[in-house]
C-alpha cells in the first residue's frame, strides 16, 4: 500500500479494501483510501477506472461486493444513502425544472419537513453565497451552464452536508467558465471547512482544486498524495503521462546513474532496476548555450509552439519537450545544451509503454 493512503478509521471518511464487479468487469480491485475532515481530496483517473463507481459508494448508491465505509469511525457501508452525512452534485445537475431557482434549493429542506422561517434562511444565505440572489424567481431553462452548476451547488450545500461528492460537476462548461468554476469551488470549499470530494478526469482541475489526490487506473489506487508530490514523484509512467506531460526516457542502469540513447545520466539515487524509465518534466529540463557540467545533451530545436505566456519545444535527439520560462524565442534547426539535472530527474518503477 502507497503510505499516503495510511487509512484510520477514527476520523474523516475511509473506504477499506473497496471491491466491485458488474458481471466480468472489475470495476473496483481492492481500494483502501482515508479524506480527512475538512479535506478537499480528487479521485483523478481516465474513463472507466472506477471513480464514479467508488463514489456512489460512498454516497450510498451502490453496494460494494466487498470492503468497508467508515464515516467519523462509524461503519457506514450498509447504511442507506438518505442516512448519510452525504450530498451529491451529479454531472448532469440533475435540477427540477418545473420548479424555480428557490424552490430547486429549498427542496431538500422541505421534504425534510423544516419549518419556512428555517428553509428561508438557510436557502437565501446560499444564495447569496453563490450570487444567485437574483435569479431566485428564475426556471432552471432561464440559466447559463455555470449557473446551473451553481444551483446545484447550493442544493446540495443547503443540507449541511459533512461530505460532499461532486461527478465531474464541470465538465458541461468551456474552458474559461471551468476554469472560474474550479477556484470558486476552492475558494467555497475552504470557507465551509466541509470534506470535498470530487471526481474528474482532468489533470489541472485535479492539480487546481485539490489538497490531496488518488490516481486511478483500472479499478485501482496507483498513487496517492499532494498534487506537488504526485506531480514531481510519479511512481510509474502512467501517473507521469497522466499528471502533464513528461518526457519518458528509456534507460539501463551504470555505475552512478543511467545508460541512455543521449548518453550517460547522473542520478541522485541508484534505480532498483537492470532496465527502466527516467522521466523529466518539459519545464525542468535547463536550456541554454553553454554545455553544463553534468548531464548535458546537445539537441536541435525542430519545433516550436507559443503556449502565451511561454515556448514549447521539440527537440531532437528525442522525443524530447521543454518548456522554456521565457518569451524568447528559437528558431528551429538552431541547435542549443540542454542540461537534465540530477534533482529533477525521477526514476520510474516501471518500464515506460
Ligand atoms: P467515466 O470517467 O467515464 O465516468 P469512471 O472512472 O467513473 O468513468 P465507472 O463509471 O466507475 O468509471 O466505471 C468503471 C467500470 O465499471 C467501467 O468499465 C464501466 O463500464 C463499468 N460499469 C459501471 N457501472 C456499471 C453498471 N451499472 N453495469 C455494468 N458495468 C458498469
Amino acid at each position: 500500500m502507497n503510505q499516503n493512503q495510511n487509512p484510520t478509521t477514527d476520523q474523516g471518511l475511509t473506504v477499506k479494501h473497496i471491491c466491485k464487479q458488474f458481471g466480468d468487469v472489475i470495476a473496483l480491485d481492492d481500494v483502501t483510501l482515508n479524506v480527512a475532515p475538512g479535506e478537499f481530496f480528487t479521485l483523478l483517473g481516465p474513463s472507466g477506472c472506477g471513480k464514479t463507481t467508488l463514489l456512489r459508494i460512498i454516497a450510498g448508491l451502490e453496494l460494494a461486493d466487498s470492503g468497508q465505509v467508515f464515516s467519523g469511525g462509524k461503519d457506514i457501508t450498509r447504511l442507506p444513502a438518505i442516512k448519510r452525512q452525504v450530498n451529491t452534485v451529479f454531472q448532469s445537475y440533475a435540477l427540477f425544472p418545473h420548479l424555480t431557482i428557490y424552490e430547486n434549493i429549498a427542496f431538500g429542506l422541505r421534504s425534510r419537513k423544516f419549518p419556512d422561517a428555517e428553509i428561508k434562511k438557510r436557502v437565501n444565505r446560499r444564495l447569496e453565497m453563490l450570487d444567485l440572489s437574483s435569479m431566485a424567481q428564475r426556471h432552471p431553462h432561464q440559466l447559463s451552464g455555470g449557473q446551473k452548476q451553481r444551483v446545484a451547488l447550493a442544493r446540495a450545500l443547503v443540507n449541511e452536508p459533512d461530505v460532499l461528492l461532486l461527478d465531474e460537476p464541470m465538465s458541461a462548461l468551456d474552458a474559461r467558465l471551468r476554469a472560474q468554476v474550479q477556484e470558486d469551488l476552492r475558494r467555497l470549499q475552504r470557507k465551509l471547512g466541509r470534506t470535498f470530494i470530487l471526481v474528474t478526469h482532468d489533470q489541472s482541475e485535479a492539480l487546481v482544486c485539490s489538497d490531496r489526490l488518488a490516481v486511478m487506473r483500472q479499478g485501482r489506487v496507483v498513487q496517492c498524495g499532494s498534487p506537488e508530490e504526485v506531480y514531481d514523484n510519479p511512481t510509474d509512467s502512467f501517473v507521469a503521462k497522466f499528471l502533464g506531460a513528461a518526457n519518458l526516457i528509456p534507460c539501463t542502469k551504470a555505475p552512478g546513474g543511467v545508460q541512455t540513447a543521449f548518453g550517460f545520466l547522473a542520478l541522485d539515487k541508484e534505480p532498483s532496476w537492470q532496465e527502466g524509465t527516467v522521466a523529466i518534466r518539459p519545464e525542468w529540463i535547463g536550456i541554454g548555450d553553454k554545455e553544463p557540467e553534468r548531464n548535458g545533451i546537445r539537441a536541435r530545436v525542430t519545433e516550436i509552439v507559443y503556449r502565451g505566456t511561454n515556448f514549447d519545444l521539440w527537440l531532437e535527439p528525442g522525443p524530447l519537450r521543454v518548456r522554456t520560462s521565457s518569451y524568447r524565442r528559437i528558431d528551429p534547426g538552431r541547435k542549443v545544451w540542454l542540461e537534465l539535472a540530477s534533482k529533477e530527474l525521477v526514476i520510474l518503477e516501471d518500464e515506460a509503454h
